[in-house]
């Protein structure tokens, strides 16, 4: 029994996290691929730095539990979804930690924002990539995928976490690198946007 989940270093995955750490006692394996694309030089630093750090909160404050990351340094110009590369990587994942017998795979997004589109053909494809994953591991168990957040808000996500952690998580798709490990968002993006419009975004930056 256990649970993976793949933590982005944004707000909602740390709700998942926290979510998981807090209704049971079942393993947790959280899993952050460091993205560098052409999109953004810069967000892969914040994110990873906000896994860091969320991890080291919820170790101390929740419970202890097993995290690793990978990269993917992709400079091509169709990226694709998170949620696949999340799938992808995810069933390799799970497949490193045989004897830990993880039964979920924790998809840590809300269900916004819809500007996006294709929401369902995105579950559809994560899905099928996650399970493509696993043909070869012969498994004798079928691990379910989870939605911890799915149903949430972008505002209940935001008032569900700690104030420290709503803080500390990363959002700007392409944030302004500062002094000493700082980094502040771009205020102009698709996640800045939505801050704003929902009437969480950071005065002064996080
Ligand atoms: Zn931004």
């Amino acid at each position: 029994m256990g649970t993976l989940l793949m933590l982005s270093g944004g707000a909602d995955s740390a709700a998942a996290l926290i979510k998981l750490l807090t209704d049971s006692d079942e393993p947790v394996f959280a899993h952050h691929v460091v993205i560098h694309d052409r999109e953004s030089a810069t967000r892969h630093k914040a994110e990873n730095l906000a896994c860091d750090r969320l991890v080291k909160y919820c170790r101390e404050h929740y419970r202890d539990f097993v995290f690793t990351k990978s990269l993917w340094d992709f400079p091509l110009p169709y990226f694709g979804w998170n949620l696949t590369l999340c799938a992808f990587v995810g069933a390799r994942v799970l497949r490193s930690f045989p004897a830990a017998r993880i039964t979920r795979y924790a998809a840590g997004v809300i269900d916004e924002p819809h500007a996006l589109g294709m929401w369902k053909e995105r579950m559809e494809e994560a899905r099928a990539t996650f399970y493509a994953g696993l043909i070869t591991a012969r498994l004798d168990y079928q691990p379910e995928i989870i939605w911890p957040v799915a149903h949430m808000t972008k505002n209940e996500v935001l008032d569900f976490l700690p104030p420290e952690v709503a803080e500390m998580v990363s959002f700007c798709r392409n944030p302004v690198e500062m002094w000493g490990n700082r980094f502040r968002p771009c205020g102009k993006c698709i996640s800045c946007n939505t801050r704003k419009e929902v009437g969480r975004f950071p005065v002064g930056g996080p």
